[in-house]
């Protein structure tokens, strides 16, 4: 069954799109929000983040970025052949799925730089909320259909990624905190998801869209809006436990101060 052919005029202009994406995009916009003005953020932003909790920060979500490439995977085995949408689904995902292969040495970069070892980013401890966000991707992507999984991964997660990484750019503070010599390498990461004009999540944005048409089913849309407002849930569940275990930390050496005395 055809879907209607969607026209997408500017592919970054939300106008373009049709009404049923745009207020799906909407009505996710609070949860966005709450992720990309989170508490971390504007501390890493400041410099004023502890060294543990960026630590927690690079090790937590460290499995999603590693195994992005492989959500990416999952994802091209839903594509068929002759669907609206799937022929452009493919040549993204096969496109990408290098450049987030080249996006996983970059993290190390930035991990080396807060001194995390690439053997400690595989093996060392991290918090139960930032393997439930690795779960969620590889089980969206594994069981769920074509769009659903774009939607959560290379539409919520990409889309928000950038939004926080062009926050943190957006001033010289943090850079600053390493030394000159290194700073190209720690900050790689960061500036390749800065750009004001990355285009991965809008395109994603596009090809859901293409796939289900102009005025997909009740249950289409929906299943596409949840999978978006969980993935931004997932990603703030991350951030607050790399901000809570700092709190649970100050509270009980307040305790042990208090017991001295
Ligand atoms: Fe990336």
């Amino acid at each position: 069954m055809t879907k209607g052919l969607v026209e997408i005029a500017e592919i970054t202009k939300i106008d373009s799109y049709p009404t049923w994406v745009q207020e799906v995009v909407r009505a996710c916009d609070d949860s966005r929000q709450r992720v990309v003005r989170h508490e971390l953020y504007q501390q890493i932003k400041d410099n004023t983040v502890s060294e543990a909790a960026m630590r927690r920060f690079l090790m937590c979500v460290w499995p999603v970025i590693w195994e992005f490439p492989q959500y990416m995977a999952m994802s091209l085995c839903h594509v068929k052949q002759g669907l609206a949408g799937h022929e452009e689904a493919r040549s993204y995902l096969v496109k990408n799925i290098k450049v987030e292969n080249t996006h996983a040495v970059l993290w190390t970069h930035w991990a080396e730089a807060h001194g995390i070892s690439p053997d400690q980013l595989q093996r060392g401890m991290r918090s139960a909320a930032g393997e439930a966000l690795s779960h969620w991707c590889g089980h969206i992507c594994q069981t769920e259909a074509l769009v659903v999984a774009m939607a959560a991964t290379n539409y919520a997660i990409e889309g928000a990624t950038g939004d926080w990484s062009c926050y943190i750019c957006s001033s010289t503070t943090y850079e600053n905190r390493f030394p000159v010599d290194v700073r190209h390498r720690a900050m790689k990461w960061l500036n390749a998801h800065a750009h004001y004009d990355d285009l991965h999540p809008w395109q994603a944005l596009s090809i859901i869209a293409q796939v289900l048409g102009p005025s997909p089913k009740s249950d289409e849309i929906q299943a596409v809006q949840q999978a978006i407002e969980k993935s931004y849930a997932y990603m703030c569940l991350t951030q607050d436990e790399c901000l809570a275990a700092d709190d649970v930390t100050s509270a009980a050496k307040l305790e042990r101060a208090a017991a001295l005395n």
